[in-house]
């Protein structure tokens, strides 16, 4: 059953990197039946206010876009958080959305959920088959939860919820803090201050040998809104990476990061700061057979990324 412009979409999680660019995806896309919530309106770790809200609401479709995320520090400082907020916002719209009998629901994960050595690039099928990065596990154990969450209402009461594991996203609204954010941003952001500071280095973390592949985040949206005008549960799977089927090493990105921002100084690779898992990379064979495949290439992506970056500065 697939989404049609008159159909009521409730949007969770419509603020950030993912959701923003879903609902701009939705608007093109002429769905003129969006609702959402910010933070403030709904405390979606509240159970009751969120069985509430979709029992009233009773929206046929839901993105599930809200997430606590974080970038590798982040994830390993604050542990506790990552895991308790991940668990209880998902738990909580998956199982109101069961109540209120939603037509079709799409999960977000995430890529951390792979074993850290599995081996490359990764298929749907390499999921629980090893131990996971210590510095993500406990959000990589809330996001596995959640696709078993999904796949276990479809089996037992023939829901239509669908899980998505993306690889690492980057575009307009990103989160630019620089201890917190993921590395696409905290290298855009560091070039770009470096560059109008006239710095002669800028710190990259880690050895600059670890494997990332990046996806638009327009991209990610497109496939997210795709899945569900177009594919059910029952012929994805229990999930689907979305990615873009190539990576390149955290040195080959500050390179292009350096060129897009144009700074010209030296890159300088801390060492005390963690790696993380070895390579990342998505296998996007099933992606690509449910007929979906991204378009923007990384140069352009960054360049795009670095705009929007300068929109948000004060000048
Ligand atoms: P990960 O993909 O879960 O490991 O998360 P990140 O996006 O935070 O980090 C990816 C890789 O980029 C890791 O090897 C980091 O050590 C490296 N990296 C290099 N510079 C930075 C930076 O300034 N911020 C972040 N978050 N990571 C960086």
């Amino acid at each position: 059953e697939g989404m049609q412009s008159e159909s009521k979409i409730y949007v969770a999680g419509h603020r950030g990197l993912v959701g923003s660019a879903i609902m701009r995806r939705l608007k093109a896309g002429g769905y003129l039946n969006i609702i959402t919530r910010t933070h403030a309106e709904l405390d979606l770790i509240d159970q009751i206010a969120v069985t509430d809200f979709l029992a009233q609401e009773n929206p046929d479709y839901v993105f599930l876009a809200a997430a606590k995320v974080g970038g590798i520090l982040a994830n390993n400082t604050y542990p506790a958080d990552f895991i308790y907020q991940n668990l209880m916002i998902q738990s909580n719209i998956i199982h109101a959305a069961f109540l209120s009998k939603i037509k079709k629901l799409l999960f977000l994960g995430s890529s951390c959920i792979y074993p850290k050595f599995a081996p490359q690039p990764m298929n749907e099928d390499h999921l629980l088959t090893g131990i996971l990065e210590p510095t993500n596990e406990p959000y990589a154990i809330a996001k596995i939860a959640g696709i078993k969450m999904c796949s276990s209402y479809n089996r037992q009461y023939g829901t239509n919820f669908i899980s998505v594991m993306p690889t690492n996203l980057y575009g307009p609204g990103d989160n630019y803090d620089l201890q917190n954010s993921h590395v696409m941003p905290a290298m855009i952001r560091k070039m770009h201050e470096a560059k109008i500071r006239g710095d002669t280095k800028v710190c990259v973390w880690g050895s600059g040998s670890p494997r990332r592949e990046f996806l638009y985040n327009e991209d990610m949206a497109d496939a997210c809104v795709f899945l569900m005008e177009n594919r059910d549960a029952n012929e994805i799977g229990e999930f689907v990476n979305i990615g873009v089927g190539e990576d390149l090493t955290i040195r080959e990105l500050a390179e292009k990061v350096s060129r897009v921002v144009g700074y010209h100084g030296e890159l300088v690779f801390d060492t005390s700061k963690p790696d993380g898992t070895p390579q990342k990379l998505l296998d996007v064979k099933r992606l690509n057979k449910l007929g979906w495949r991204s378009k923007t290439i990384l140069d352009e992506g960054i360049k795009l990324a670095y705009q929007d970056f300068i929109k948000g500065q004060c000048v």
